[in-house]
């Protein structure tokens, strides 16, 4: 096996480097895709990894799938194992993307293709492409959605919010904040929009000073129930900016437990991801939005892509601005999420397969 993947592989990189590959071109059976995912404990990520390797070995691809419990050593050594089982390309979802310089090094050495899933990789310029959901658009579709549902464009105010950013060492998270901070501040600005807990980064670029380490519900609950016991003595909150679905969970509890009441004075709270919780909150009114990414839609891009390295050919991108890793700008294919109310689960989320209907109680 291993010597059926490095000629595969062999074929592949002297395509892409201009030579006439023809065909010398791999086949998926003579090919290994390691597939690194960042952690089981959020279930995108269970989603993500199962379907696209399914998928790949449907097309009779050979496939490794690890998870690597949110530790990046553990994540480095996995993909280490990977690539000395003679990996041909492999598809990364990193847990922090500037740590993977050095194994990557080794991969690239080996001539293995690198695509960085969902999450860029920074500083290296041993990654190949990238797919992903675009995340600035995330970020502004939540940062509209306050708009709209507040009038904040005609002018109603003052509005107390909470303002909430995703782990400082995924590259995703700035981009949903930048997304959806650019929206908001005129607002801020104005007075429209207040902050009382004073979490409001100065500017976009200080993002990182109220991110939620590892996405976690529990860091964001306790955070939130800091914020409430500490400014929302005589207060209530109208608001809450959240990144994502993990968060806004945590965040959700945290009013539960301060008693805030659906339907009268819980706030708008955004999310992302359309895990099942919280989609459930949605329906019964504990959560106002989420920013649906349908994660089977990724993987079969990445499938797609996979299909044309193997075959010799270029994969098709349709980003190569925005996402510069720091030693180059990465090419990309992005996809578009769409925002989901309680209005819309049952047409986006149950229709399109997402979930069954018995899922939901529907
Ligand atoms: C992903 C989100 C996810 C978050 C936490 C981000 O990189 O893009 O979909 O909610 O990580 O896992």
């Amino acid at each position: 096996v291993a010597a059926a993947t490095t000629l595969a592989l062999g074929a592949c990189s002297a395509e892409r480097s201009g030579e006439d590959a023809g065909s010398e071109s791999g086949s998926p059976e003579d090919t290994l895709v390691g597939i690194a995912m960042p952690t089981r404990s959020l279930e995108r990520w269970n989603n993500d990894g199962a379907h696209l390797d399914e998928l790949l070995a449907e097309a009779g691809y050979q496939t490794s799938l690890q998870y690597a419990d949110n530790k990046v050593d553990q994540q480095i050594t996995q993909i280490q194992n990977m690539v000395n089982d003679g990996a041909d390309i492999l598809v990364i979802a990193s847990i922090d993307g500037t740590a993977l310089g050095p194994v990557l090094q080794t991969a690239a050495d080996q001539g293995v293709t690198v695509i960085a899933y969902d999450r860029l990789i920074n500083d290296t310029e041993n990654v190949d492409y990238y797919a992903t959901f675009d995340n600035e658009l995330v970020g502004t579709l939540q940062g509209q959605f306050i708009a709209e549902q507040l009038d904040l464009e005609g002018g109603a105010g003052p509005f107390n919010l909470e303002p909430f950013a995703g782990s400082p060492d995924d590259n995703n998270a700035k981009f949903f904040f930048k997304g959806a901070w650019d929206v908001l501040t005129p607002y801020i600005e104005s007075g429209q929009l207040v902050v009382p807990s004073g979490k409001a980064p100065a500017s976009v670029d200080d993002w990182a000073s109220i991110g939620i380490q590892g996405w976690t519900s529990a860091t964001a609950q306790s955070e939130m129930e800091n914020r409430l016991n500490s400014f929302y003595t005589d207060k209530k909150v109208d608001v809450v900016l959240s990144p994502n679905d993990s968060l806004a969970l945590g965040i959700e509890q945290a009013l539960e437990g301060a008693d805030y009441a659906p339907g009268d004075d819980w706030p708008l709270i955004t999310g992302q991801d359309a895990d099942l919780a919280n989609t459930k909150n949605i329906l019964a009114d504990k959560q106002s939005m989420t920013v649906w990414k349908d994660t089977r839609t990724l993987g079969d891009q990445v499938a797609t892509m996979i299909d044309s390295i193997v075959a010799g050919e270029e994969p098709e991108v349709n980003d190569t601005e925005t996402y510069d890793n720091g030693v180059k700008v990465v090419p990309a294919y992005l996809l578009e999420p769409q925002v989901v109310t309680k209005d819309d689960v049952e047409t986006a989320l149950v229709g399109s397969g997402f979930f069954d209907a018995s899922d939901l109680g529907l």
